[in-house]
């Protein structure tokens, strides 16, 4: 039985993680400070004698045995991750570091999460794993674009100097069940404002396009990754390559829940990136993953959970 630490294992992705690595036979140590995660997304796995929970921030040392690690400690959402921006780039740094620091105690392979925001507003489309990105470093994306980029140079460089076993894994934007009411990020804020009935916030013209995965989805492909041979390292893009534009995906979320709500057009934010549309090429042919969830499919089954979350 391998003993599997996933950081921010109280989060969303963290959570479908944890419950997927339990299923799998695994024994699961989820460590998270409960700063975006919560206790509530776990408490079905505690009744799991395999499954135990350690609050504990990453930014500090980590002190513990495992065979594995899934780093996903850190805030997400724009929303959570500006507003305490000097928090997210030390839980992103130093957060990779001790991880990284743990693995180099204990023998450990780690999955690092990364993001497509290490391609900021990117001028290549769609965004190979090659494209370096554009970034604006003193933009307020940057305490998490930033801070992603620089674990990434973290992880490679233990890789290099400390032989540990590392992979790199830059997601793209990805939905689901156990998302927050209040995360603030675009699929969570419409299906929330359209079950409401209240006006769905379009930031911008809405001509802004992402591409979104859904959340099982990525797990499939978190876990490929981890047991994919020691020599490919990544970074490797996981997200679904069909692309939307904001506009678009607001009617078809009023569409899905039968909402009368109005759309209402909202400043857009200061860097928002203008369109987004990972290359999967790599993971297709090295992990032999791609998404099989479509946008409506996934919608559906997120905004059931939504009926069931949201207080009206
Ligand atoms: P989330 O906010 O739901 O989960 C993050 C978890 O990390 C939470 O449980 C939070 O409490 C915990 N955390 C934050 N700071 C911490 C700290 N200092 N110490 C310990 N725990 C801490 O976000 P998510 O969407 O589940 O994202 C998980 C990971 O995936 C993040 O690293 C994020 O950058 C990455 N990612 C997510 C997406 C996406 O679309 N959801 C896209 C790209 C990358
Ligand atoms: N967005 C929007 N209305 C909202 C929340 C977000 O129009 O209520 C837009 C946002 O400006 C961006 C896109 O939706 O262009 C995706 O935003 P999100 O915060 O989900 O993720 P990210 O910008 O990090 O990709």
């Amino acid at each position: 039985m391998k003993k599997i630490l996933v950081t921010g294992g109280a989060g969303f992705i963290g959570s479908h993680l944890c419950e997927q690595l339990l299923e799998l036979g695994n024994y699961v140590i989820c460590l998270d400070n409960f700063y975006t995660g919560r206790e509530k997304n776990i408490r079905p796995l505690t009744k799991n004698r395999y499954f135990r929970i350690i609050e504990h921030d990453v930014t500090n040392k980590i002190h513990l045995d495992c065979d594995e690690i899934y780093n996903l400690a850190c805030p997400a959402s724009p929303v959570h991750y500006q507003n305490d921006p000097i928090r997210t780039i030390k839980t992103a740094v130093f957060g990779a570091v001790n991880v990284l620091e743990l693995a180099k105690k204990t023998g450990a392979k780690v999955l690092h999460a990364s993001t497509s925001e290490v391609y900021g507003d990117p001028q290549i489309h769609p965004q190979h794993e090659n494209y370096r990105g554009n970034v604006n470093i003193l933009g307020p994306r940057s305490c998490y674009d930033e801070g992603k980029r620089c674990a990434e140079t973290f992880v490679i460089n233990y890789h290099r100097q400390e032989k540990i076993k590392v992979k790199i894994v830059r997601i793209f934007n990805t939905y689901g069940p156990k998302m927050r009411a209040d995360d603030g990020r675009v699929i969570s804020n419409f299906i929330v404002q359209a079950l409401k009935g209240e006006e769905l916030t379009v930031y911008g013209d809405g001509m802004q396009t992402r591409s979104f995965q859904y959340v099982d989805d990525l797990v499939r492909g978190l876990i490929l990754m981890m047991n994919s041979d020691d020599s490919f390292t990544g970074p490797v893009n996981l997200g679904n390559p069909e692309e939307f534009r904001i506009i678009d995906l607001a009617n078809k979320i009023l569409k899905i829940t039968g909402s009368r709500s109005k759309i209402v057009f909202k400043p857009l934010p200061e860097d928002d990136p203008r369109q987004r549309r990972p290359d999967i090429s790599l993971a297709k042919v090295v992990l032999e993953w791609e998404p099989e969830i479509n946008l409506d499919e996934g919608l559906r089954k997120t905004v059931n959970y939504f009926k069931k979350e949201i207080v009206y």
